[in-house]
């Protein structure tokens, strides 16, 4: 039987260390992955100042490690999960069904939101319908305003996501081709509020690769939703993530170089030119606007119009 390269216990399977060879067993990928964590967290200062933490867990991978992380990394910082179900059948009550059993047993407050009761359409509702707008952007756009709002409506000063280092390297590469400089700006470790009405956000995993996340839970036992989201066919984000990874092959590294530049060389020259949003409120909602109607106020009335029509 093969042997870990730190502990030397023999263990099937090993793990091996992100752009090394090195293989170890689950119990040193655990402490390498938690250790990680834990430097990315301080290095960027994301719990400076924090009152009250919300966590935002889907059920995925990332998201369950991310809570677990937290757990056993910063034992005596109390968070709250928000969960928001999206709808979608069967996999949206999986995800759902996950983050409560994790949540009992670890005595953790949870939140649930359910997107079709509260809001009278669910993310499948409007992936079922044709529409040129892609699911997965239209999603984005519900998850990122219920969550803030959510947190904002509880009193949580900080929101904690799961983004991890492939999922930001895909952002700034769709980003950086459409040349889309004031979202460019925004894609960092920490985003301060722009506005009492917006909730800090930080990015505990932005360092760690899918393939570690999955590791670490897998190293956990921790429970998962597996399947993917059936609506992600023909995303534009599944083959950017493939080519990446392909760019990796040639470029070892490639995702951590990328992030580091965009953070240290472009992000303090951005942030000098591009001026942040004037925001106002929406006339709708009364959440920070650029617009009279704000975003998810103009996508929910036009999805809920889509589904009485259909
Ligand atoms: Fe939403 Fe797309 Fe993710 Fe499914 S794959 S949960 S539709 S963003
Ligand atoms: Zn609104």
């Amino acid at each position: 039987m093969d042997k870990c390269s730190r502990c030397k216990t023999e263990e099937k399977p090993l793990f091996r260390l992100s752009n090394s060879n090195v293989l170890v067993c689950s119990s040193c990928f655990m402490n390498y992955y938690e250790k990680k964590v834990k430097n990315t967290v301080l290095k960027y200062g994301m719990l400076n100042g924090v009152r009250k933490l919300a966590l935002a867990v889907s059920g995925g991978k990332d998201s369950m490690a991310l809570a677990r992380v937290f757990l056993e990394v910063f034992p005596s910082i109390k968070f709250t999960v928000i969960h928001l179900n999206l709808g979608i059948p069967d996999y949206s009550d999986e995800c759902q069904e996950i983050v409560e059993k994790f949540c009992k047993e670890n005595s953790i407050e949870l939140l649930l939101y359910d997107l079709k009761k509260h809001n009278g359409y669910s993310i499948y509702d409007f992936g079922n319908i044709k529409s040129k707008k892609r699911v997965c952007g239209v999603c984005g756009t519900v998850k990122r305003y219920l969550m803030n709002k959510i947190a904002y409506e509880n009193g949580f000063d900080t929101i904690a996501t799961g983004h991890n280092l492939d999922d930001i390297v895909e952002m700034l590469f769709n980003l950086y081709i459409n040349g889309s400089i004031e979202e460019l700006v925004r894609i960092k470790p920490v985003s301060s509020s722009m506005h009492s009405k917006i909730v800090r956000k930080i990015k505990p995993l932005i360092e760690t690769m899918d393939k570690e996340d999955l590791y670490y839970a897998i190293s956990r036992n921790l429970s998962y939703v597996s399947s993917e989201c059936p609506l992600v066919e023909g995303s534009g984000m599944v083959d950017r993530k493939k080519l990446i990874l392909k760019i990796e092959e040639e470029i070892p590294s490639f995702k951590y170089l990328l992030l580091k530049a965009h953070i240290k060389r472009f992000i303090p020259l951005l942030e000098e030119y591009v001026l942040p949003p004037t925001l106002r409120e929406c006339e709708d909602c009364g959440m920070p606007s650029v617009n009279t109607v704000c975003s998810f106020c103009k996508l929910s009335s036009k999805i809920l119009r889509l589904v009485e029509n259909n």
